[in-house]
């Protein structure tokens, strides 16, 4: 897979979605690595997934060696640039700074993070190449998201030869297609993909569809990491759900980041109360829509998004709609999508959905967009032999990425059931490892 030479950014969307949280300014990055306390068994270093060395690279930053902190970050995550802007730190590293303790404001890691990070792009500058020999073995990955990206880079570090299998048009799986612009712009995903390239790993567009396609990757390498994401989102299985007015959130996210208008879209209904909803909802205010409700059949209490994700959607204006749940699309004469008609439900004291008499009522809207959760890829899953799979998960050894089918490795969403793009980066990198542990002990067999 060639990677576009440059991704065409669309100036509209540039607009709308500027960043969320401003970048940090040199001198404003140098005292704001002044306050870290440097803690030993550092608790941010912990509670990063890739275990980052928070207080090590910090202290780079603060005697103004850009390149070494940006060194050290990509040591342990290679995915750092897009990780210092999607990761929830405030539940992650930032919620676990020591700073708590004190009454004080956490120090900024993920801002100081994406400050080293992009010095670090800004100088021109390159990952290291690790000084190891080239090794024959081939490595295939299927799927181009954060996963496999981890897998592959530290594989290509080791010095093997590694090949990405992506079956859409740009890599970087939801890092390019699915993340809030104004976290992550597919621009910058697809330049941090680049230095993965710029290492030496291969980029094929192909989708590994069926049963032939897998028996000849077997043949044509050792080993076999599964990135694969989770598939589809669940479908709005109700009179009307069909209607081209109703475009699932992560069909709704992917064609705004590529630059589709919203046009003549004034209200829309978000179903559903998980981050994927809210982003989806953020987007379309955003995009113009001047009304965007959520509309979510429990309170507030039980939804799944994030809590600052909550209140950010409430500050962009995005209203919701509690305790209700849609019966049907309504289609006005005109054929055009014109409400979602809906039915409040009954909670009992301890949150379950009870059935209700009420009447129905309904919500106005131009479009209705289903954020209810992706499917696993079950299809897909179910014609690779021999790999346990449950809840439409993968089965691994956490340790190694290991499967039970010993040519395969997995990670990332497909073995979580959707988690963060920094655990598919943990996941890939572990799994790396452990592709490396079982090559060698398979060449101490053939040797032996
Ligand atoms: C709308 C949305 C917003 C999110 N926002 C955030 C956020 O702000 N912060 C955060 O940390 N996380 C966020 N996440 C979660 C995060 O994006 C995922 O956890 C992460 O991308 C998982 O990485 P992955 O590599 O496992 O899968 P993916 O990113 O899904 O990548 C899988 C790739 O495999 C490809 N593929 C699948 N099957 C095949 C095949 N047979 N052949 C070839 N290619 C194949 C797919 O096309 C895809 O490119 C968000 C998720 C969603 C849905
Ligand atoms: S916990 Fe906070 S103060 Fe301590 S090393 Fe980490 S960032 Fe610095």
């Amino acid at each position: 897979m060639a990677l576009p030479d440059r991704f065409e950014e669309n100036a509209d969307i540039a607009r709308r979605f500027p960043d969320l949280h401003p970048a940090l300014g040199p001198q404003q990055a140098v005292v704001e690595s002044n306050r870290c306390l440097n803690c030993f068994d550092a608790p941010c270093t912990a509670a990063c997934p890739t275990h980052i060395d928070v207080p090590g690279f910090i202290k780079k930053i603060a005697s103004g060696n850009l390149r070494g902190s940006a060194t050290r970050i990509l040591e342990a995550n290679v995915l750092a640039a897009s990780c210092s802007r999607v990761c929830p730190v405030e539940v992650l590293c930032e919620g676990a700074c020591v700073m708590h303790h004190y009454n004080r404001k956490p120090i900024e890691i993920g801002r100081l993070q994406r400050f080293a990070m992009e010095s670090f792009y800004a100088s021109g500058a390159a990952i290291p190449k690790r000084n190891v020999p080239e090794r024959s073995e081939k490595i295939a990955c299927i799927g181009a998201g954060p996963a496999s990206l981890a897998c592959a880079a530290e594989l290509k570090q080791q010095g093997f030869q590694v090949t990405v299998f992506e079956r859409r048009a740009l890599p970087g799986g939801l890092n390019t297609y699915g993340v809030a612009e104004y976290k992550l712009r597919t621009a910058d995903s697809l330049r941090e993909i680049e230095m993965i390239r710029e290492l030496g790993v291969e980029f094929r567009a192909a989708e590994v569809a069926d049963e032939a396609a897998l028996v000849k990757l077997e043949r044509e390498f050792d080993l076999i990491f599964l990135g694969v994401g989770l598939g589809a989102m669940h479908k709005l299985d109700l009179p009307g759900g069909d209607h081209a007015g109703v475009v699932d959130a992560l069909e709704f996210i992917a064609s705004y980041k590529l630059g589709e208008p919203l046009p003549g879209v004034n209200s829309v209904v978000v179903i559903g109360a998980g981050n994927t909803a809210i982003d989806a909802a953020v987007a379309a205010k955003r995009l113009g829509a001047e009304e965007v409700k959520i509309l979510y059949r429990r309170d507030a209490r039980n939804i799944s998004a994030f809590g600052f994700e909550f209140e950010h959607a409430k500050q962009e204006g995005v209203e919701f709609i509690w305790r209700t749940q849609p019966k049907a699309v309504s289609i006005g004469p005109d054929g055009k999508l014109h409400s979602l008609l809906c039915v409040h439900t009954e909670l009992n004291e301890v949150g379950e959905l009870m059935g209700t008499e009420d009447a129905e009522f309904t919500v106005r809207c131009d479009m209705v967009i289903p954020a209810i959760g992706q499917s696993p890829l079950i299809e897909f899953l179910a014609k690779l032999r021999g790999l346990a799979v449950e809840r439409g998960r993968i089965v691994i050894e956490r340790a190694t990425g290991a499967t039970s089918n010993a040519r395969y490795f997995a990670g990332g969403d497909c073995v979580n059931g959707g988690r963060e793009v920094v655990d598919a980066v943990a996941d890939g990198k572990r799994a790396a490892l452990g592709i490396v542990t079982s090559l060698a002990s398979r060449t101490a067999v053939l040797r032996g």
